[in-house]
């Protein structure tokens, strides 16, 4: 097995940011670490960007938006360019999945599968951008013509977590880009390779001076950048009260904003389910890459009649799961990220235990396991929807199993979370799933496994976001409408 070198994935970048085409030594000498979850040992460091790299970021976007060519390109010339930034990261596709294995600790063999997502979205957006209608003619009752205008917001801060750390950003620099926006990137001082990654593809493709800007830094730079004068249109993805706390900066303002935010998403198996269909899914996606994954299915909810058949053959399937190393290719579930997810996950494993869930599996550190973040699968039976784990979002590959007694109750329970990110329905009938799915308050939700296509729309209900990424919704974030009203 090769040993991953962080500082081989990009190219001799670290300790630089991107600042109008150029790469620049960072103004601060603050020095962040990327540790890594496996062994705890320091991966690297680099220097933070500043709140003064802040100023000059902005400055340059805004320059590129107000007198550059890249918003007054042809939706045609925009569209070649994010073709080439696909071609390119399709290139760096093994890098960028030894990137997010390094820093994240998500196993090989699954970033290497996931990967494809990300120049997937730079080749929709290169699409759409050619038949997106941003100049449409309406005819008025009056005869006359409303020309309707679609025109790129602006200047746009995009603010990203670690756990998915390139997917993400993509969503919203291909979008952003694809509607003639310019761009100053926040990715998570946790995981700043593969936006550098990005950046050194944006660079190569020839993309016009400050359309994109990448300043890795920490949250109190990132505070900085959502209150800036300069900035037109905040797309954040992260955690519930950090979203909260950035829709109020932004309402003083009305800067124009877009939130991605948590989950506590539910599998819910209708009476007739067949649980052994269910379970290649199930156990995909119940606990994605240690359950740091904002769909994940963590609420199980079954009905009460055949909760042993369920509990039985989950756990089996469970017991399974191989933990280990996340540059093995055979590890299904490597660590968590760092130490403030372990600690933060131990509590929500103590609390589920107060609570009166019983904890049917895991819980605790995997015997082999003497350095890293590592945590064992854990499943709570008997969890009632006033518990804390229930409720809240764990951020672990902590799954609680929750029973109901008839449909009304079923559709209940699923409801009964701040949440509505995503959600699973089994069921053999298709159109009862259906017909239950569009009772079910959620952004996404599909019949029988969970497909994650960023080619249709994401985003959440109630506290898991506002607005929505991928699909041609997510285009439309990057838009102001404008009516011009023509006269005879
Ligand atoms: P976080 O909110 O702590 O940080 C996310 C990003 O925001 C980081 O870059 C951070 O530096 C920055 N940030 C934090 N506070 C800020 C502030 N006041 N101003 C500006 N920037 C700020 O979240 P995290 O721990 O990095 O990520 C985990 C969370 O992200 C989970 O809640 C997860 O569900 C959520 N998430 C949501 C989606 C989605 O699409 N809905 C996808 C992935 C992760």
């Amino acid at each position: 097995m090769n040993i991953i070198n962080p500082l081989e994935l990009i190219r001799g970048v670290a300790n630089r940011i991107f600042i109008n085409g150029e790469w620049v030594t960072p103004s601060s000498q603050n020095n962040l670490q990327v540790i890594s979850p496996a062994s705890e040992d320091v991966l690297f460091s680099y220097k933070e960007a500043s709140t003064a790299d802040v100023d000059q970021a902005v400055a340059a976007a805004r320059e590129a938006f107000e007198h550059g060519e890249w918003p007054r390109l042809s939706p045609n010339q925009r569209s070649e360019y994010l073709t080439k930034v696909a071609d390119l990261l399709r290139k760096r596709m093994p890098d960028l999945a030894k990137a997010w294995t390094v820093q994240v600790g998500a196993p090989i063999g699954l970033t290497q599968k996931l990967v494809g997502q990300q120049p997937a979205l730079f080749d929709f957006y290169a699409d759409l951008t050619k038949t997106y209608p941003f100049e449409e003619e309406r005819k008025r009752a009056d005869g006359n013509s409303t020309m309707i205008l679609k025109e790129a917001v602006g200047v746009v801060a995009a603010i990203t977590p670690w756990n998915a750390p390139m997917v993400l950003l993509c969503y919203k620099v291909a979008a952003a880009l694809a509607a003639g926006c310019t761009i100053v990137a926040k990715p998570s001082p946790e995981t700043p390779l593969e936006a550098m990654i990005m950046a050194e593809c944006i660079e190569e493709a020839g993309l016009p001076k400050g359309v994109f800007n990448l300043l890795p830094a920490g949250r109190e730079v990132g505070d900085y950048l959502i209150r800036h004068e300069g900035i037109d249109k905040v797309s954040f993805t992260g955690s519930t009260a950090a979203g909260k706390h950035i829709a109020s900066v932004c309402g003083e303002k009305l800067t124009r904003f877009n939130l991605e935010l948590g989950g506590k998403s539910a599998a819910l198996f209708l009476e007739d389910a067949d649980f052994a269909a269910a379970l290649p899914s199930l156990m995909v996606y119940s606990m994605p890459i240690t359950g740091q994954v904002c769909f994940s299915l963590t609420r199980i909810i079954v009905p009460e009649s055949r909760k042993q058949e369920f509990v039985d053959m989950y756990l089996a399937a469970v017991a399974n799961i191989k933990v280990g190393d996340p540059q093995d290719p055979n590890t299904l579930m490597g660590p968590l990220t760092m130490q403030r997810q372990f600690e933060r996950v131990q509590n929500y494993i103590e609390s589920g235990k107060q609570e009166g869930a019983h904890l049917a599996c895991g819980g605790g550190v995997p015997a082999d396991c003497n350095k890293g973040y590592y945590i064992e699968p854990t499943v709570f039976t008997d969890v009632t929807a006033d518990m804390k784990i229930a409720q809240e979002e764990i951020f672990g590959p902590v799954v609680s199993i929750i029973t109901y007694s008839d449909l009304d109750d079923a559709v209940a329970k699923t409801n009964d979370t701040n949440y509505g990110l995503s959600g699973a329905i089994y069921t053999q009938d298709a159109e009862l799933g259906y017909q239950v799915a569009k009772r079910i308050k959620s952004g996404n939700l599909t019949i029988n496994g969970l497909v994650v296509d960023v080619t249709m729309p994401f985003g959440g209900f109630k506290e898991s976001g506002i607005g929505r990424e991928g699909g041609i919704e997510g285009l439309d974030a990057y838009v102001e409408v404008k009516a011009i009203h023509l006269t005879s």
